[in-house]
């Protein structure tokens, strides 16, 4: 009887301080919601730190965009909410389509905007005078106030026909949004917003889609782009972009090259990394013979990122490999290139893993590459730093490692605090995704009941 009794007390003293345990305990995930590619580097900021709070942005159920944030001060998070309604929704049973993830940037009043939706535009929303339509509408909302994420608005000011929505905002707090004008036959654009967001000019073509010349077994080939765009030096925007041979029939993936130009924003003139003035758009021919950093002849690439060292200097990655396996999840070898002030050069330093991520710059000779992949059987996102320009590369520190495949990364977050450098995501449920907020002291951790958001 005595036994029994004690027994019942243990349980009960077990079964409280299992509950009070559980209403405290902390997980290194913000939430469980990000759906299928949740967050990646193209369609970027996708967080943004200001005045003491880290803002992300991501991919949540249904495809629609959601907003989180966290407060480095209080150590407090909020969200996520959902910010927008995407009609790129459940368009085929089982069938996601992530093109639209959102971009986010704040303007310098304070509100909250995001770009996303579009996966080139549905044609029911008139013809596309810049390329081919597709599906979605690249949408744009608004926090109704400052720095508050609860309650957003659509304003119906950019175009539908978009997919890869960046934004750039420069130091007068002028808003560049790009994007492709359309699906994949479609010229790169840019909508200038100088009035926080609230109208854009109309599209300005960047790079050019254009029939080419085709051969026996695919008559029908178009030259066209993929790019990411960044902040360059005072009111200069940078781009790196690659080559995408869109042929029919049988169409694939196939992707060559890298390049590099700069937009001087006070000029409104593009130019190559040598002073040269471009005309806009680029046309294949042009790019080749002005802004080539490197023709990487039968490797397939996927465009990576660019930022400047102090000599404003361009620093590359991007990732090489061999055909449809490069597009679909195969072997990407990442690939660094730089500036020399006369030459790019590079090492394709084989130290290098098989991950994707993006760049940090302190000097020519300083570079530090924040990759995310699978590194010797763990998920990893880690520092990859070289101190000899590039020749050779190690790993430094490990901001987060799992067990499971399948993480990817943000690119860095815009003004980013230093420990909240960029949102990754890891495999959770079927095609939901763990989000996760990470910076040098590891994961930003959050309460389980908070992180706890998808419904069981
Ligand atoms: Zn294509």
């Amino acid at each position: 009887m005595k036994t029994i009794f004690i027994v019942q007390i243990l349980f009960l003293a077990l079964f409280v301080n299992g509950q009070s345990t559980q209403k405290s305990e902390m997980v290194d995930y913000f939430t469980n919601n990000g759906l299928s590619s949740s967050v990646k580097t193209m369609q970027h900021p996708a967080g943004e730190y200001y005045k003491g709070v880290t803002y992300v942005a991501y991919q949540g159920p249904t495809v629609d965009p959601y907003v989180a944030s966290y407060n480095h001060e209080t150590d407090k998070w909020a969200g996520p909410f959902k910010a927008g309604e995407s009609i790129l929704t459940g368009r085929d049973p089982g069938m996601i389509d992530s093109h639209g993830k959102p971009a986010i940037i704040i303007d310098d009043k304070g509100y909250i905007h995001l770009v996303f939706g579009g996966h080139g535009g549905s044609p029911e929303f008139g013809t596309n005078t810049l390329g081919s339509s597709l599906r979605g509408k690249m949408k744009h909302v608004v926090t109704k106030k400052p720095l508050d994420i609860t309650e957003w608005e659509e304003l119906d000011n950019i175009s539908p026909f978009g997919t890869y929505n960046q934004f750039v905002k420069m130091d007068n707090g002028d808003i560049y949004l790009f994007y492709r004008h359309g699906a994949h036959r479609s010229n790169w654009v840019y909508q200038l917003s100088t009035d926080n967001g609230r109208s854009f000019d109309e599209p300005v073509s960047i790079l050019k889609t254009k029939k080419t010349e085709g051969t026996m077994e695919q008559p029908d080939i178009h030259d066209t782009w993929y790019a990411w765009f960044e902040n360059g030096q005072g009111n200069d925007i940078i781009v790196t972009y690659n080559y995408h041979v869109c042929k029919e029939p049988n169409h694939d993936g196939e992707r060559h090259n890298c390049y590099y130009m700069v937009l001087d924003t006070d000029k409104n003139e593009w130019r190559n990394v040598e002073g040269e003035k471009l005309i806009a758009p680029l046309t294949k021919e042009l790019a080749d013979e002005k802004t080539l950093v490197v023709n990487t002849d039968t490797l397939w690439t996927v465009r990576g990122a660019v930022r400047l060292d102090k000599k404003a200097y361009p620093h590359i990655i991007f990732y090489q490999g061999e055909h449809l396996g490069l597009i679909h999840g195969g072997s990407k070898q990442v690939i660094y290139y730089r500036w020399t002030g006369k030459k790019w050069m590079t090492a394709e330093s084989t130290d290098l893993p098989v991950a994707t991520g993006d760049i940090m710059v302190s000097s020519p000779d300083k570079a530090s590459l924040l990759l995310a992949g699978k590194i010797n059987g763990n998920a990893e996102l880690a520092w990859w730093n070289t101190k000899d320009g590039g020749q050779s590369f190690k790993k430094g520190e490990v901001l987060y490692k799992g067990k499971k495949s399948g993480i990817t990364t943000s690119a860095i977050i815009r003004n980013a605090h230093p420990n909240a450098r960029v949102i990754i995501s890891g495999n959770h449920k079927g095609d939901y995704k763990k989000m996760y907020l990470v910076g040098d002291n590891g994961s930003v951790k959050r309460l389980k009941v908070e992180a706890d958001q998808l419904e069981e």
